[in-house]
């Protein structure tokens, strides 16, 4: 037998040779799911499966990356490079490309990214003249991205009067009209948004029979990792493709299911074994990743969901250190918390970094953590905020390449039309708008017809239009020669953008120009990188669509080693030695939003379940007494989850803070900076916090004590003279620029000027983690270094 197969115990050896018919594993984190799909793929391939024939979706674009990688170095990489993996975006937008003229679609179509959308919807709220306090831009992307995970099209939606009555009752009449613009705009605009992926594979699939044919001859087995968080649109594309041979294999756990707000649907995985006949179901119950405790303690907690599968997890691992659990006075106390454990584990342990993670429900709760982590100057990185592509200076050079691929491109065209400024204001590119919508062109059709439509301008704006449109055609003719780098770094500096960041100076536009070197570095790898891959071309409708897909967690480059900041839907699959669970309060984790339904509650019971099985060695449980929500200070209770952890498993410290509390020494000032430099500053006295909550098995739920909260009468005012008198001594006035210094939030800096006297002297600082901040002295409590 293959050598690598011995690397799997017996459970996970049978669905691994198991190739042919419809199969499922079911099996709780950490058994080992994902090493199977990749073992499976790589003994199919031994076994003289031609590579061509598999399709494996996975959660990420990075996890199909390694797993790619892994299969490679088993069966080797000339072998691998035919494989079709990555995310159902990803795949999908690949097969559409080839069959987008089917739909109406050029085959160079933009892919919208949520930026481009909710731009696309502001506009058509504005142009229909709605409320946009009533009319949300999010909450109506929202709604249009579940209208098209279940299929509802426009035409369904019109015909629907269930839904036209929902949006009514929510306020928004005129929902289905947003609704069919934007469909029509993204449509003349040659764009499709990420939900139309899947949408139009659908369309695809449905309306032309010989394209299915095609697709499912060719994709005779087909492998999906993380099958429980699959939508309506997904699960659909996935039952069409494996329907003529049914060598289907899905692998899941339902308690892992945390996305159905985003449309996954958990009925999906549990339904499986109606859609095909004669379904093999494989459980896996060992678990790899974790400590006895860990594992245990995660049992103990989905145990309490009615809805799931039964199974069984254990693991023959060591029991390990009980999962510690924290509490804090104040979101502040709460970073200062895990900072200073990372820095002591760190040094007691000889760890680096990226051992830790560190876990959130939402992303606002990384600011106080980021803020004690780089006073200890240890080094992290956040997941999920923007790409790295959707940077401001980023996107516009993109937007250039999209507009050579794509020019009908109504959002790239907006964006760049006017940037560098070439002296086209809002009026005019507002009538072009309205021109293209009547005649139903595309603003740079109208553009370059500007003659023989009933656009006025005059002839200098005229001019300006016309030389745009001949800018984008000549770089049009530039790609088909020039290779993709070549072509950007033409753009970059024909088109004045690198003029226009490397004008002021400013450490703003710095940044902005390196980014831009980053990218054209990139590109210079994708034209590399490109040669690996079979039929791919190295083109910039290529290197376009990877981009558009490519989210924060695709982008290795920064990686070093740094601790993790990720919310816990992002963590998904993943895992580190060391895990903390953060801001675990009630209204928070789980949060308010989601509390009303027994089935909202069980989906954030499974997150917190994925959270505690991402940790392999030791987990931390952490939550604060109060914390700043929404620029108040709000008093919190432990989460209902720490409770619902048999007691056993858990490590329940008494924190020092505690132990030396006496409200006047723990007199806190705190305040805010005004756009006048004023500072408003209370003096918040401190009470005794709530005992430490007791735990015991079987206990729902407990309140704990009271922690009484500041009421405005604690809330003392103090004259802003004499905090300023506390603050200036830390500062010892003969600041200058080229000093480094310390702020207590905001990390070292080097000061870059100095503005203003006596009490109104500013420093301009460049902090090595947050970037340029101009501060009060009187207030900024900074430490020369
Ligand atoms: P999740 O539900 O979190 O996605 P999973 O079921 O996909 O987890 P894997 O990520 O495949 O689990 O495996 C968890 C860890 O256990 C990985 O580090 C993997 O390499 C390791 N592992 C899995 N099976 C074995 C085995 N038979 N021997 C040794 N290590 C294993
Ligand atoms: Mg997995």
């Amino acid at each position: 037998m293959e050598k690598y197969l011995s690397q799997l115990n017996d459970a996970q050896l049978q669905p691994t040779i198991q190739i042919e018919g419809p199969m499922i594993v079911i099996a709780g984190a950490g058994s080992g799911k994902t090493r199977v799909l990749t073992y499976r793929i790589a003994y199919m391939m031994s076994k003289g499966i031609d590579a061509f024939n598999i399709l494996a979706l996975t959660f990420t674009n990075k996890a199909a990356r390694e797993m790619k990688e892994r299969i490679a170095s088993i069966v080797g990489s000339t072998e691998a490079k035919n494989l079709w993996m990555g995310t159902f975006h990803s795949v999908f937008a690949r097969i559409l490309r080839s069959e987008a003229d089917k739909l109406g679609y050029p085959s160079n179509f933009t892919i919208y990214d949520t930026q481009d959308s909710d731009r696309l919807i502001r506009d058509i709220i504005k142009e229909l003249q709605l409320d946009k306090d009533v009319y949300k831009y999010k909450q109506i992307r929202s709604r249009i991205s579940s209208y098209k995970n279940s299929l509802i099209t426009v035409r369904a939606y019109f015909q629907n009067p269930e839904l036209i009555e929902a949006d009514t009752m929510a306020r928004r009449p005129r929902m289905g009209d947003i609704y069919k613009a934007y469909v029509e705009r993204c449509f003349k605009a040659g764009a499709m948004d990420f939900d139309d992926l899947l949408l139009k594979t659908n369309e695809l699939l449905t309306r032309y029979p010989e394209v299915l044919a095609k697709y499912q001859n060719r994709f005779k087995y087909i492998l999906v990792d993380e099958y429980q968080d699959t939508n309506h649109s997904q699960y659909l594309i996935v039952r069409a493709l494996s329907d003529k041979f049914q060598n289907i294999c899905v692998v899941g756990d339902d308690a892992q299911s945390i996305y159905a707000f985003r449309g996954a649907n958990i009925n999906n995985i549990l339904n499986f074994q109606k859609d095909y006949d004669d379904v093999k179901v494989f459980r896996l119950e060992q678990n790899y990743r974790s400590t006895k405790n860990i594992v245990n303690a995660a049992n103990s907690v989905i145990d309490k969901n009615q809805t799931k599968l039964d199974k069984v997890v254990w693991t023959a691992n060591d029991d390990g250190g009980k999962i510690v659990v924290h509490r804090s006075l104040t979101d502040a106390d709460e970073g200062r918390y895990v900072a200073s454990t990372i820095f002591d584990n760190k040094m007691n342990h000889q760890l680096q970094n990226s051992d830790f993670a560190i876990l959130y429900r939402t992303n606002a709760q990384s600011r106080s953590i980021e803020d004690a982590l780089r006073k200890r100057d240890i080094p992290y990185r956040i997941y999920g905020g923007l790409s790295f592509y959707q940077r401001k200076e980023i996107k516009d050079v993109l937007s250039y390449l999209r507009l050579i691929i794509n020019p009908k491109d109504e959002e790239a065209l907006k964006r760049v039309i006017n940037f560098p400024p070439r002296g086209i204001g809002q009026t005019t590119i507002d009538k072009l708008m309205v021109a293209a919508n009547g005649y139903n062109r595309s603003i740079f059709e109208v553009m370059k017809n500007i003659d023989k439509t009933n656009v006025k301008v005059n002839s200098g704006t005229k001019n300006k239009l016309l030389d745009f449109v001949t800018l984008i055609e000549s770089y049009q003719v530039m790609n088909q020669t020039a290779d993709v780098f070549e072509l950007a770094e033409h753009v970059t500096k024909s088109s004045g953008l690198i003029k226009e960041f490397n004008k002021d100076g400013t450490p703003e536009g710095v940044t902005r120009m390196e980014n831009i070197e980053e990218l054209l570095n990139g590109m210079q790898d994708f034209v590399e990188g490109q040669k690996e891959i079979a039929d791919a071309t190295g083109s910039l409708t290529e290197f376009l669509e990877d981009v558009a897909l490519a989210t924060d967690m695709d982008n290795d480059k920064d990686d070093g080693d740094k601790v993790a900041l990720m919310t816990i839907h992002l963590a998904k699959g993943l895992e580190f030695p060391y895990v903390y669970i953060v801001g675990l309060e009630e209204d928070l984790f789980p949060s308010a939003m989601s509390m009303n339904t027994r089935s909202e509650l069980e989906e954030e019971r499974r997150l917190f379940y994925v959270a505690l099985t991402r940790a392999e060695k030791q987990a931390y449980l952490t939550y604060a007494l109060s914390r700043y929500r929404w620029g108040k200070l709000v008093d919190s209770e432990p989460s209902r989850f720490i409770q619902e952890i048999d007691e056993a498993y858990l490590d329940i410290q008494t924190p020092i803070e505690e132990q030396r509390i006496n409200p006047m020494l723990s007199a806190d000032i705190f305040g805010d900076v005004d756009s006048n430099g004023h500072k408003t500053v209370y003096n918040k006295v401190r009470f005794k916090p709530a005992k430490q909550p007791t735990f015991k098995k079987g206990q729902t739920k407990q309140a704990p004590e009271k922690y009484q909260a500041p009421t405005p009468k604690n809330l003392k005012r103090v004259s802003s003279a004499t905090s300023s008198a506390a603050n200036t001594n830390l500062f010892d006035g003969n600041l200058a620029a080229g000093n480094m210094v310390k702020h207590e939030r905001f990390g070292t800096g080097e000061v870059l000027k100095i503005e203003g006297t006596g009490a109104d002297t500013k420093a301009e600082i460049k902090f090595t983690g947050v970037g340029v901040k101009k501060l009060l002295l009187r207030f900024a409590k900074l430490e020369v270094i």
